[in-house]
């Protein structure tokens, strides 16, 4: 069975505590309940994330913070007797028996109220009740309660249920005459007759349908409103409309001219909202092209490997390959860069080199660690040519990590049997000695020691992320991203002060995570949020989104490369925003300054879609989406409504290609 004991303690701490709950009992409840044995069997994975998720019967089962809150707010106590409207999954009214001496709780989905009965007895909480029925008549056989809890939103608080709450009882509910707002109210009762109410802020729960509450009529989707009545105010798509500037074909050289207005800045980055979507290959490239051309970006750094991307510099810049290079790119996932929009780009580049002298030339360059054993060969192969004793040192103490290097994965596993980090302090000494060594060897040709550091550097942080690997996934992430920008900033140190770099990597790596429950709420760090740390205005983060079409992916890691629809965005997400604009393809300036009143609706925070290297649709809301800040991740964002999967680069050896021609097989 899974044990996600760990998941449970980071969701308490970090989703519940983190945000002002205070209350050693419903931390210690929520840390004691099971949250996976509430939800549907397919979503067991998702239950420790922040958010509500789709329960039985159409309904959902809370957010946990949103569970942490009601019943802190309620003030739930040992000795209490609890009832509780909307037992939905019974996850809530299982919280409150570990604090409570009696839970009831009433809800009108046959099916629903089954189930947590069902999980109340495998549990073997057996101070919880629950029954079917309409919980706007509450519970008068077990009246009075001392503490009420309804857990859905209606247009008043119930009679009924209001005079089953005792004399200083406590009852907390979503009241709200819209039915997807409401305000979270406390009610105290003070004697017969007086009932204090108090404020807790706006919340989104579904609808109270009952006697008391709302009809089950009123609850039908509302038509169309009448053409005739007027908008308050403009729609947020509206105003989207007004400020997007609309883009050229991708082809057309003035496509790049977008990122004139960043031609300042010291690093671009631009992201892309999955690793398969062709548009935001081509609309990286000619921005790229432009940046290079117009405004003397010399260094293009993207999220692949430092060998792999090795290879491809080494064709785009005209430079002798070493003796034994592998052709790039060979592992899942290889139409990430093996695919024919990245194909023309590298020979656009290298046209646009071979022109000009080797020192103006721009590189490209990988800043992900994650193959090590091309990484440790290269320092070898280095260190053979320019000192042979530091290479034979080298040896012994990448000899600790040889064995693991085609499978990282399982030093990562050894490294947490074992509990301790057995080949860290050799890969840390390696490249400590190779940068104290730097004047020496940097003099015999620059180039190499950087690509002998960058990879001494890859081996030291990549082991460091296998071994953290298993251990949740803030802590390497966070390694990872840090990996990058280390790798960022060594490029550009070592290219001279006035170097400037163009950055390739997922939205998640570049769009700013401090701002987001990226880095509130899960402690994650980025690549685009250290730029900004480091570079201030010098770094502009530009963002790409779609809507529908189709997406290079696969089902799961090491599986094969599909081709699947990309579903249409969801209606609480900023793209659905964007789709309903009714823009093809633009731009959105999001920097301080702009477009003011749209910068103020975007702040509010909104689902954001995430495709990876894995798109799962089935699942997409928990899997790909997650609540963002735009205007305060990215200073731009760029617009495709439909888009279209990469073509992989074919699988045969290309007939005539250059020597170097670094997609070989
Ligand atoms: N606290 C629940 C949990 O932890 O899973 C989540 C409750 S869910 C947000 C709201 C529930 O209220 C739904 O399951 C819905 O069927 C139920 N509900 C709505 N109106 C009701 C009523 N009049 N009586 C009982 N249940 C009701």
């Amino acid at each position: 069975m899974l044990d996600l004991t760990h998941e449970r303690e980071r969701m308490v701490e970090r989703q519940v505590a983190r945000r002002g709950v205070k209350n050693s009992y419903v931390l210690e409840a929520m840390r004691a309940v099971p949250r996976e044995r509430f939800v549907p069997e397919g979503l067991r994975e998702f239950a420790y994330e922040d958010t509500p998720l789709p329960i039985e019967a159409g309904q959902t089962i809370s957010q946990p913070y949103i569970v942490g809150l009601m019943i802190e707010a309620a003030d739930v106590r040992p000795g209490d007797n609890v009832l509780e409207v909307g037992a939905g999954s019974g996850y809530a009214a299982a919280v409150m028996s570990r604090i409570a001496d009696r839970v009831y709780a009433i809800e009108r989905h046959d099916e629903l109220s089954r189930l947590a009965g069902a999980r109340m007895r495998r549990l073997g909480y057996d101070n919880v009740q629950i029954r079917t029925g309409d919980g706007t008549q509450g519970w008068p056989e077990a009246a009075p309660f001392d503490v009420i809890l309804v857990a859905a939103g209606g247009p008043a608080i119930p009679q009924p249920v209001k005079e089953q709450l005792d004399i200083g009882g406590r009852l907390v509910m979503p009241v709200g005459t819209s039915q997807r707002e409401q305000r979270l109210v406390k009610v105290t009762r003070h004697d017969a007759t007086h009932f204090e109410e108090e404020d807790l802020g706006g919340v989104t729960f579904v609808p109270l349908i009952g006697e008391h509450g709302w009809s089950e009529e009123a609850c039908r989707p509302a038509e169309p409103r009448s053409l005739k009545s007027p908008a308050p105010t403009r729609s947020t798509p509206e105003l989207i409309r007004a400020a997007a500037e609309p883009l050229p074909e991708l082809d057309e050289p003035a496509f790049g001219a977008l990122s004139d207005r960043f031609g300042e800045a010291r690093v671009v980055l631009l992201g892309e909202a999955s690793h398969g979507t062709s548009e935001f290959y081509r609309a990286r490239a000619a921005i790229t092209r432009r940046l290079i051309e117009r405004h003397g970006f010399t260094i293009v750094a993207v999220e692949a490997d430092w060998p792999d991307a090795a290879s491809l510099d080494r064709y785009v810049r005209d430079r002798r390959a070493p003796d034994h290079a592998e052709p790039a790119f060979r592992r899942f996932p290889t139409w990430m860069w093996r695919n024919t929009d990245v194909e023309a780009f590298i020979e656009s580049l290298r046209a646009w080199n071979l022109n000009r002298r080797l020192e103006e030339r721009t590189g490209f360059y990988g800043l992900d660690l994650y193959n090590l054993s091309a990484s440790i060969r290269a320092v070898l192969d280095y260190l053979d040519k320019v000192d042979p004793e530091a290479a034979r040192v080298a040896r012994e103490r990448y000899g600790c990590l040889t064995p693991w290097a085609k499978e990282p994965q399982a030093y990562g596993r050894m490294a947490l049997t074992h509990g301790y980090a057995q080949c860290e302090a050799g890969v840390v000494k390696m490249l400590r000695e190779l940068m104290e060594n730097r004047l020496q060897y940097f003099g015999t040709d620059g180039d190499q020691f950087l690509d002998a550091s960058a990879n001494a550097r890859l081996v030291k942080n990549a082991e460091a992320y296998y071994r953290v690997m298993y251990y949740g996934s803030a802590k390497s992430w966070n390694l990872r991203d840090t990996h990058m920008f280390e790798t960022l900033c060594a490029i550009l140190e070592a290219k001279g002060p006035n170097a400037k770099a163009v950055v390739w990597a997922h939205n998640s790596h570049i769009g700013d995570a401090s701002k987001t429950e990226m880095g509130l709420v899960r402690e994650e760090l980025n690549l685009g949020q250290l730029c900004r740390e480091r570079f201030g205005k010098g770094a502009a983060l530009i963002g790409f989104g779609t809507h529908s079409g189709t997406v290079a992916c696969a089902d799961n890691w090491d599986e094969p490369m599909q081709v699947k629809r990309v579903t249409p965005s969801r209606p609480d997400s900023y793209e659905r925003l964007a789709h309903d604009s009714h823009g093809n393809r633009f731009l959105l300036d999001l920097r301080e300054g702009m477009h003011e009143e749209l910068r103020r609706r975007l702040l509010e925070p909104r689902l954001e879609r995430f495709i990876g290297v894995i798109y799962r649709p089935e699942t997409e809301r928990w899997s790909h989406y997650s609540a963002c800040s735009l205007p305060q991740q990215f200073d731009a964002y760029v617009w495709f409504d439909e888009t279209t999967a990469v073509t992989p680069l074919p699988t045969t050896v290309r007939q005539g290609a250059e020597e170097t021609y670094p997609f070989g097989l």
